[in-house]
């Protein structure tokens, strides 16, 4: 009798937390299979080659946003993936025209420019006043740069986690409206990247509510360089920057979805996914066709295994995350009820370098599997680094309402020479890295989606860390 009823105690004790999830030994024999397949698999690098060459650039909302919006489709399916769909995303369209900068008077010569994301167009003659930092901007008085062209000189740091590109890229959404604040005629800054060529970098900037936005550029490394020795020869610089590019009405792209359905929990999926959108100055190559094509090449490895994982590999090629990650926001809402069948979610975004680390948000009934997949991809020099990293961008909205996400964080250590440049494009992709890549999110999904128990996915605001 006593022992019958421990027994029913413990039960009892158990049901109120959930089991701890493992994973079997048949599943990382698996796994350890796939990977070695993976290492010698081309499907990740023939997927890039195929976007960057046949749709090329692909600016959200474009003509060839929409091309590769039919490419995606037609690439699932000659994957093999069992089910294709899109769900459409609508956000407003920017469009780019023309861009040029030139300095005036007696030192007269062009400057390599581009317009920055969400600029107005214009064209401003105006002295230039520079700023080391944000900061200094910050504290100009407000008036103080009437007419003026307010320039930000910040270099920005390189980094294999890329974390230069936090106050990289705050220059470039926050700076317009400090110089707005002080009362500048348009703004500059030097590119948020690590490179020495004169491809200056785009990328997305805001305008805070109730003010007049004014064009708003980056320049070159080596021209922010030259700007800056001309100022300091001690005499007023005049520059005339004209930028034609706008807002123009909205438009209506998709995120793209491919499924390889599970064997035995089809309705429960493990998302992964890259965006399809990319800037226009490159082939969007590193920024995001390496993510689409990692995800893309580990759904069909999982999909021609001979026995499928138990549920759903369900790869996401997400629409505009350039301008605000719109598509990860529009998934994110649409699927906020069924976060439960959301074993866990993980986004490659930042290029096509090697993995190097693996973490997850898995509670701690869920480390011990989290740990069982580090095991398998520690061969391929990735370490187990739990408490790091963070989802990636277009799985961020959807975490933070609750989605267990995983992180495969890649050597980023001359991405930001690349990214968002004329310069991002296919050559600068190593296949062999990229087929690491394919491996890495290939083992993490199937092992995940062949665990029994989940990562802690569960409805509720959380706080995801920022990656
Ligand atoms: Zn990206
Ligand atoms: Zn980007």
């Amino acid at each position: 009798m006593l022992a019958v009823a421990l027994a029913v105690t413990l039960g009892a004790a158990q049901a109120a937390t959930p089991s701890q999830t493992t994973i079997s030994p048949k599943s990382i024999d698996a796994a350890t299979q796939l990977r070695e397949r993976a290492l010698n698999d081309d499907t990740g690098y023939k997927v890039v080659e195929s976007l960057t060459t046949e749709v090329g650039p692909r600016m959200a909302g474009s003509e060839a946003d929409a091309r590769a919006v039919a490419w995606a489709q037609a690439k699932f399916k000659q994957l093999g993936f069992d089910r294709v769909w899109t769900e459409p995303v609508t956000f407003p369209k920017w469009e780019r025209r023309s861009e040029s900068a030139q300095v005036l008077g007696d030192h007269s010569q062009k400057l390599a420019v581009t317009a920055l994301g969400g600029s107005p167009g214009g064209t401003i003659e105006g002295e230039v006043v520079r700023f080391a930092d944000l900061a200094s901007l910050q504290a100009a008085p407000a008036g103080s740069l009437a007419g003026k062209i307010a320039f930000i000189d910040h270099e920005m740091e390189r980094a294999k986690d890329g974390s230069g590109y936090g106050m990289g890229s705050r220059i470039r959404s926050a700076g317009p409206s400090a110089a707005i604040r002080a009362g500048a005629a348009a703004y500059m800054m030097r590119s948020a990247g690590t490179d020495s060529h004169r491809n200056p970098h785009t990328g997305i900037t805001h305008f805070d509510d109730g003010l007049a936005p004014i064009p708003s550029a980056a320049l070159a490394a080596p021209d922010a360089e030259q700007l800056a020795r001309l100022v300091a020869l001690g005499k007023p610089v005049r520059v005339k920057l004209a930028l034609d590019c706008g807002w123009n009405g909205t438009a209506t792209s998709y995120n793209v979805i491919g499924e390889m359905r599970g064997r035995s929990k089809p309705d429960e999926v493990v998302v992964i996914g890259g965006h399809l959108d990319s800037w226009d100055l490159g082939t969007g190559a590193i920024d995001d066709g390496a993510g689409v094509a990692i995800a893309m090449g580990a759904g069909k490895l999982i999909g021609d295994m001979k026995q499928r994982p138990a549920r759903t590999i369900r790869v996401v090629a997400f629409a505009n995350e350039e301008q605000g990650l719109f598509g990860g926001r529009a998934y994110g809402e649409k699927h906020v009820a069924d976060v439960r069948k959301h074993q866990i979610g993980a986004e490659s975004d930042f290029g096509a370098g090697r993995v190097y680390a693996f973490s997850t948000s898995a509670p701690d009934y869920a480390k011990d599997a989290a740990k069982q997949i580090a095991d398998v991809l520690a061969p391929l020099g990735i370490a187990y680094t739990p408490g790091e990293g963070g989802p990636g961008p277009d799985v961020g909205p959807f975490a933070a309402n609750g989605l267990a996400w995983a992180a495969l964080r890649q050597d980023g250590t001359d991405y930001f020479d690349f990214h968002h440049t004329p310069d991002d494009t296919l050559d600068k992709i190593d296949p062999k890295a990229l087929a690491q890549n394919v491996a890495a999110y290939a083992v993490f999904a199937y092992l995940a989606a062949d665990a029994q128990g989940d990562f802690g996915s569960k409805p509720g605001k959380v706080t995801p860390p920022h990656e």
